[in-house]
Protein backbone atom coordinates (compact mmCIF):
# COMPACT_ATOMS: atom_id res chain seq x y z
CA UNK A 1 0.00 0.00 0.00
CA UNK A 2 1.11 3.51 -0.97
CA UNK A 3 0.81 6.53 1.60
CA UNK A 4 0.47 9.86 0.26
CA UNK A 5 3.10 12.14 1.76
CA UNK A 6 1.55 14.39 4.20
CA UNK A 7 2.20 18.54 3.51
CA UNK A 8 1.69 21.14 5.26
CA UNK A 9 0.34 24.51 4.23
CA UNK A 10 -0.15 27.88 6.07
CA UNK A 11 -3.06 29.85 5.62
CA UNK A 12 -2.65 33.39 7.75
CA UNK A 13 -5.07 36.29 7.16
CA UNK A 14 -3.97 39.83 7.50
CA UNK A 15 -4.77 43.44 6.89
CA UNK A 16 -3.26 44.87 3.70
CA UNK A 17 -3.30 48.58 5.53
CA UNK A 18 -2.34 50.34 1.24
CA UNK A 19 -6.45 48.95 0.57
CA UNK A 20 -5.43 48.23 -3.20
CA UNK A 21 -8.09 47.10 -5.49
CA UNK A 22 -8.10 44.37 -7.99
CA UNK A 23 -7.47 45.96 -11.46
CA UNK A 24 -9.83 43.74 -13.19
CA UNK A 25 -13.09 44.08 -11.01
CA UNK A 26 -12.12 46.76 -8.92
CA UNK A 27 -12.90 45.30 -5.72
CA UNK A 28 -11.28 46.49 -2.79
CA UNK A 29 -8.96 43.66 -1.30
CA UNK A 30 -8.24 45.35 1.94
CA UNK A 31 -7.57 41.37 3.13
CA UNK A 32 -5.37 38.77 1.85
CA UNK A 33 -4.74 35.24 3.24
CA UNK A 34 -1.64 34.31 2.01
CA UNK A 35 -1.51 30.76 1.41
CA UNK A 36 2.61 29.71 1.73
CA UNK A 37 4.50 26.22 3.10
CA UNK A 38 6.05 28.62 4.98
CA UNK A 39 4.09 30.34 8.83
CA UNK A 40 2.42 33.48 8.74
CA UNK A 41 2.82 34.49 5.18
CA UNK A 42 1.63 37.99 4.80
CA UNK A 43 1.97 40.11 1.16
CA UNK A 44 5.54 41.79 0.46
CA UNK A 45 6.36 43.43 -3.23
CA UNK A 46 5.90 40.53 -6.05
CA UNK A 47 4.00 37.77 -3.88
CA UNK A 48 1.14 36.43 -6.39
CA UNK A 49 -2.46 36.50 -4.87
CA UNK A 50 -5.84 35.33 -6.57
CA UNK A 51 -8.56 38.29 -6.32
CA UNK A 52 -11.46 36.78 -4.21
CA UNK A 53 -13.76 38.21 -6.26
CA UNK A 54 -13.37 37.62 -9.56
CA UNK A 55 -10.62 35.32 -9.20
CA UNK A 56 -7.93 37.29 -11.32
CA UNK A 57 -4.29 35.96 -11.18
CA UNK A 58 -2.58 39.65 -9.43
CA UNK A 59 1.32 40.86 -8.24
CA UNK A 60 1.83 43.28 -5.32
CA UNK A 61 3.64 45.98 -6.45
CA UNK A 62 6.36 47.69 -4.69
CA UNK A 63 3.62 49.86 -3.10
CA UNK A 64 1.59 47.23 -2.03
CA UNK A 65 -0.89 47.78 -4.96
CA UNK A 66 -2.11 44.96 -6.83
CA UNK A 67 -1.74 44.70 -10.72
CA UNK A 68 -2.27 41.83 -13.27
CA UNK A 69 -0.13 38.96 -13.45
CA UNK A 70 2.06 38.98 -16.80
CA UNK A 71 1.74 35.75 -18.91
CA UNK A 72 5.37 35.41 -18.04
CA UNK A 73 4.52 34.98 -14.33
CA UNK A 74 1.28 32.28 -15.05
CA UNK A 75 3.96 30.22 -16.80
CA UNK A 76 6.63 30.71 -14.20
CA UNK A 77 4.00 29.33 -11.55
CA UNK A 78 2.63 26.74 -13.84
CA UNK A 79 5.67 25.38 -14.05
CA UNK A 80 6.98 25.13 -11.02
CA UNK A 81 4.92 22.32 -9.17
CA UNK A 82 5.22 23.38 -5.92
CA UNK A 83 3.75 26.87 -6.88
CA UNK A 84 1.14 25.52 -9.72
CA UNK A 85 -0.46 23.17 -5.91
CA UNK A 86 -0.53 26.63 -3.79
CA UNK A 87 -2.71 28.37 -7.06
CA UNK A 88 -4.73 25.59 -7.28
CA UNK A 89 -5.92 25.41 -4.06
CA UNK A 90 -6.01 29.54 -3.86
CA UNK A 91 -7.95 29.07 -6.91
CA UNK A 92 -10.32 26.64 -5.63
CA UNK A 93 -10.40 28.49 -1.80
CA UNK A 94 -11.60 31.71 -4.14
CA UNK A 95 -14.63 29.95 -5.58
CA UNK A 96 -15.56 28.55 -2.78
CA UNK A 97 -15.49 31.94 -1.20
CA UNK A 98 -17.52 33.78 -4.04
CA UNK A 99 -19.72 30.43 -4.04
CA UNK A 100 -21.21 31.68 -0.37
CA UNK A 101 -22.88 35.28 -1.23
ZN1 LIG B 1 -11.15 40.94 -9.02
Amino acid sequence: MRFKKRKTIHLYTSRVKSKPHCPQCNKLLDAATGISPHAYPTPDPGSFSVCAECGAFLVYTDDLQLRLATAGELRQIESDPQWAELFKFAAQASLTWRGRK
